[in-house]
């Protein structure tokens, strides 16, 4: 089984033990994930974004699988400031490529330059890409690539789908009674 097939069953058994005296909601599940994997709203997004921090199990994992990273020039300098370095040393330490946005990089690495034992190094000055995950990933690929890309090792996302289908249903089942 590929990782997103893996995904949508660990979510379909979140909502299954959810729904197990649900027939008529059960019944359902497969439209609602139809749907809730084919298209997502910008306010599901925001709203995600308001409460992924509250969610976030500190895995790690996300540094060690969200290469390349996008940082910015400013970023950058403040982040050589914290560790009170120089901008440029930092800048061909990292191994930075163009990002193809002026004053923007890409920052390679799977596991990130700065994980070490699982924490973050520079966390009170990482990138905002670091602060808006996984919300703000889904969104730049909605946006920019018109596409869903679901991180599907990110405890977040799992809890966030299971909802989705869970308000969709609930949803549905209200039109019909
Ligand atoms: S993968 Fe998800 S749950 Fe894990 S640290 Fe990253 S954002 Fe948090
Ligand atoms: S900068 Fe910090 S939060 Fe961002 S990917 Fe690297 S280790 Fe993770």
């Amino acid at each position: 089984m590929d990782e997103l097939e893996d995904f949508k069953q660990r979510v379909r058994n979140r909502v299954g033990e959810l729904l197990k005296n649900s027939p008529e909601a059960l019944a359902r599940l497969e439209e609602a994930e139809r749907i809730v994997y084919s298209q997502i709203s910008k306010a599901e997004l925001e709203a995600l974004i308001l409460i992924q921090d509250r969610l976030c199990k500190r895995c790690g994992e996300c540094c060690r699988r969200c290469s390349p990273v996008m940082v910015s020039r400013g970023e950058l300098e403040n982040i050589a400031r914290f560790l009170n370095v120089s901008p440029e040393g930092l800048r061909n330490r990292l191994n930075l490529e163009p990002s193809g946005f002026e004053d923007w990089f890409n920052m390679p690495g799977n596991p990130c330059f700065f994980l070490k034992n699982n924490e973050c190094l520079i966390y009170p000055v990482r990138p905002q890409a670091c602060r808006l995950f996984p919300g703000g990933y889904l969104r730049l690929k909605a946006e920019t690539e018109g596409v869903l890309e679901i991180p599907t090792y990110c405890s977040i996302i799992e809890k966030f789908f299971a909802e989705r289908i869970l308000g969709f249903l609930f949803r549905s089942l209200r039109k019909h009674v």
